[in-house]
């Protein structure tokens, strides 16, 4: 029996329901106007869209069996050994580098615009990394397995991912004044939104939410992030707000004559858990064995994924440039880059 209630306690810890359950329950509507209650209310909305993504998947016919099949994998596999690790480092990181605050905010309405600034700041950083620096997409890369698109997309990340990202967004917000208090309010903006962005033609076909693919950064540029075209590789790395992107010329659009095509370039079996977790690993092992000497070595962790000690480099960054060379040359559409 305590199987069944551990099973029960999970599902119920996922769906993130007990305190909003709690407040239905005892009537004490008063707690939904504090920022604790509003949590609540907000935290199940996306668990119960991942549901009804994956039921509408079902009756759609299209159920990305492969994609919730290793995501689910990742996910129990995380909850055994990941879960408090980034906990942990946000509140080390806090507490060691607050006294070297260039100046301290205060909770208001321009200084959390600003601290959300300065947390997409941090965010691009660490994605941008993750994207650049083959050791860090050896922690990235799983969230960039799946094929398909749906909310459990999520979930799909390397167990020290986490520690790894909020160690630089964290170290960005507080050096720069931001508070403990408001960065944890933006994390949890942060987080929901960032869930969001996830979600599958199953529920929004059209992932670019009207006029707001204008300012802020939609599903639809998330689903382009997540895309192995050329055109859309290594490009909107931003959460929310993407003026980072904007600012360091990493800005795309979807396109419509660009289907998005989901995954990564690496041969690979999105549908097998050791790939899509440790396959990037493995490859970069394996490069390191057989790089002549200990410089080409070192330049296999640390320069972008498809650098090679040979000369022939196949990044991103030189796949895009070819194809947007060619592109322009014969064709008259419009790359917003
Ligand atoms: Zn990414
Ligand atoms: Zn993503």
């Amino acid at each position: 029996m305590e199987i069944l209630q551990l099973i029960y306690d999970e599902i119920i810890g996922f769906l993130g329901i007990s305190q909003a359950w709690e407040i239905l329950n005892t009537g004490n509507y008063s707690a939904l106007k504090t920022y604790d209650g509003m949590v609540a209310l907000i935290r199940p909305i996306l668990p119960l869209l991942l549901l009804l993504e994956f039921t509408l998947g079902l009756i759609y016919k299209k159920p990305q069996i492969k994609v919730y099949k290793v995501n689910f994998l990742i996910y129990i596999f995380n909850r055994f050994i990941g879960r408090f690790i980034a906990i942990a480092m946000v509140v080390w990181i806090i507490g060691w580098l607050q006294p070297f605050a260039l100046f301290q905010t205060k909770m208001t309405w321009y200084w959390f615009v600003y601290g959300y600034i300065v947390w997409e700041f941090g965010h691009f950083l660490y994605h941008y990394w993750g994207h650049k620096v083959r050791l860090f997409w050896c922690l990235h890369s799983t969230h960039h397995a799946p094929e398909d698109m749906n909310l459990t997309v999520t979930h799909a990340h390397f167990f020290l991912e986490a520690p790894y990202a909020d160690a630089i967004r964290t170290t960005v917000c507080i050096l720069l004044g931001v508070s403990p208090t408001m960065l944890f309010i933006i994390m949890f903006i942060d987080g929901t939104y960032g869930s969001f962005i996830h979600v599958g033609e199953n529920i929004l076909k059209d992932g670019r939410l009207g006029f707001l693919n204008k300012f802020i950064l939609t599903p639809s540029h998330h689903r382009v992030h997540h895309a192995k075209n050329p055109l859309y590789m290594d490009t909107n790395f931003c959460n929310l707000l993407n003026i980072w992107d904007k600012v360091f010329g990493t800005y795309q659009e979807e396109v419509k004559e660009v289907k998005v095509e989901y995954g990564i370039t690496r041969e690979m079996d999105s549908g097998n858990f050791f790939d899509v977790y440790f396959g990037e690993i493995v490859a970069l092992v394996k490069d390191v064995i057989k790089a002549p000497g200990i410089k080409n070595k070192i330049l296999y962790i640390f320069m972008p994924p498809g650098w090679s000690h040979t000369g022939d480099h196949q990044t991103a960054k030189i796949a895009r440039n070819n194809f947007l060379g060619k592109e322009f040359k014969t064709s008259k559409l419009r790359f917003h880059s």
